[in-house]
């Protein structure tokens, strides 16, 4: 079943809302500023002269004929995959580091790399063992042998093993299966383990790695960019969020029931309107009361910057999402951010598509409020009970000239899947194909969106996804 709501003039009366006393975020009347993919380049390009940085060393230092058994190709090969591991692994922790410069360069693509450097790094640290086990054993002795000497005899081998389990451990809590089973705060301390890995990893690189050991422009190039990566991490995860909370000093206003199962927060603070936030982006937010102050999770802002309140609106799926409906007015929070590029600047078009998926309305609600007029939103659910902040939407359409539709139904219903399709998209939204195409929702939905998209035409540069998903 789907349902329109066009553009009609309609008087500017606030937001409505189910909370009285509030009204919307001023609207932007100017398109807001676009953002190319040259950053992405760039760092792309960093990441490889790096990677060739970080091999050279052994390059060098290898003379020509050198490589004359089948012990010493294993063993050369160990070490290249000894100092790619190294360096994959800086990258990873530079990556978690939330600097904001990167993030910003990045744009939707971190998580993606984050993942395919976490999975390379895993495979490139297994390679590394198993090489010089079997290198160093060629010939001479049994690998088990060989790896029992290695423990004892080599000094910060014992913390490097125990380096490598860790990061095989976390390696599988990537897996997208496990990660999904897994409470987020469970997950996102397990990830924290990645430091650890960063502490135990470090001696071993400069008391056994054959290039790092002696003194020289080598090993003081690796310790400057250990210390670059802990000064990103310094900054990113201490300071910049430290200044962002002594600044604002953010607390809660207001809990307010959207559904039975969906509470919008509402906060305010001191100086919002210097927050530099656009729609779309997503803070981590610790609430500092019992019970939830030792936890930090993502939300998305579910309206835009207006200078006098932020706004969440969450979802209850599990234990933390259910406490925030109890949460008491003045009560103390901690923001980590703002993060993300799913924003109305990243756009390459200047109309655009959304698509939201049950609670995946939140950033797009707040999109929608700096978009130019022209936007269109699908909105799909299971039932009209899932719709949330329709009140607003329909407050939106009117007031930026936003199609909305709402599609309503379950995943089997055949009117659904239609409009879903590549023929029913391009029906409902002529020049798709033109559009640069936001989607947030359930996987499965964005899955199938992102197929009927590419079947009607839209480059895969113009579709932007977030999932909810770390
Ligand atoms: C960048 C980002 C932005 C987000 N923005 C929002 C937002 O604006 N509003 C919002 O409600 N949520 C949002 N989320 C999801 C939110 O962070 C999680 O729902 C929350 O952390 C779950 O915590 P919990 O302890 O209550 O549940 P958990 O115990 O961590 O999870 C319980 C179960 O629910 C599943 N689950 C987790 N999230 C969802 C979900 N969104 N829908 C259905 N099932 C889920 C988990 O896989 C798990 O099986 C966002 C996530 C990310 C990564």
């Amino acid at each position: 079943m789907t349902r329109q709501h066009t553009h009609a003039a309609g008087r500017r009366t606030g937001i409505p809302s189910r909370r009285g006393g509030r009204s919307a975020a001023p609207v932007p009347q100017a398109a807001v500023p676009r953002r190319g993919p040259g950053g992405r380049r760039a760092l792309t390009t960093l990441f490889w002269v790096g990677l060739v940085a970080a091999v050279l060393p052994w390059w060098l230092d290898t003379p020509a004929g050198s490589l004359d058994s089948t012990g010493a190709v294993l063993t050369a090969a160990g070490r290249i995959a000894g100092l790619v591991a190294g360096y994959l692994l800086l990258v990873q922790v530079l990556m978690m580091s939330r600097l904001g410069l990167l993030g910003r360069l990045a744009g939707e693509r971190i998580s993606r790399w984050h993942r395919d450097v976490g999975a390379t790094l895993v495979v490139t640290v297994l390679a590394h063992l198993s090489l010089i086990v079997v290198g160093y054993a060629a010939g001479r002795r049994s690998v088990l042998g060989q790896a029992g000497e290695l423990l004892r005899e080599y000094e910060d081998m014992v913390a490097a093993v125990a380096a490598a389990g860790i990061l095989v451990l976390l390696g599988l809590t990537g897996i997208r299966a496990v990660r999904t089973a897994l409470p987020y705060e469970l997950w996102h301390h397990l990830h924290l383990a990645s430091y650890l890995v960063l502490l135990l990893g470090f001696s071993h690189q400069f008391s056994n790695g054959a290039q790092l050991f002696p003194a020289g422009p080598v090993r003081a190039g690796w310790i400057t960019a250990y210390g670059l990566v802990a000064a990103a991490l310094l900054w990113g995860r201490v300071v910049a969020p430290l200044r962002f909370n002594l600044r604002h000093r953010l607390r809660v206003a207001d809990v307010v029931a959207e559904s039975p199962d969906t509470v919008s927060v509402y906060l305010t603070g001191d100086r919002l309107d210097r927050i530099d936030l656009l729609g779309g982006q997503f803070f981590r937010w610790r609430f500092l009361t019992r019970g939830c102050w030792w936890q930090s999770h993502p939300f998305s802002v579910s309206a835009a910057a207006n200078g006098r309140w932020l706004r969440l609106t969450v979802k209850v799926v599990g234990r933390h999402t259910a406490d925030l409906r109890d949460l008491d007015q003045g009560t103390r929070v901690w923001a980590e951010g703002p993060s993300g590029t799913f924003t109305a600047a990243h756009r390459t078009r200047e109309r655009a598509l959304l698509i939201a998926g049950g609670s995946g309305i939140t950033p797009l609600r707040a999109m929608l409020e700096e978009l130019p007029p022209g936007a269109a939103l699908i909105y799909r659910a299971r039932t009209p009970d899932d719709v949330l902040l329709n009140r607003e939407l329909d407050w939106l359409a009117q007031e930026r000239g936003t199609d909305v539709w709402y599609v309503i139904g379950s995943r089997d219903d055949q009117g659904p899947r239609q409009v879903m399709s590549a023929e029913g998209l391009r029906r409902l939204v002529p020049d798709v194909a033109r559009r640069d195409v936001y989607l947030c929702g359930p996987p499965g939905l964005m899955e199938q969106s992102v197929r009927a998209l590419r079947r009607a035409g839209v480059p895969r540069r113009q579709i932007h996804l977030a999932t909810f998903e770390l």
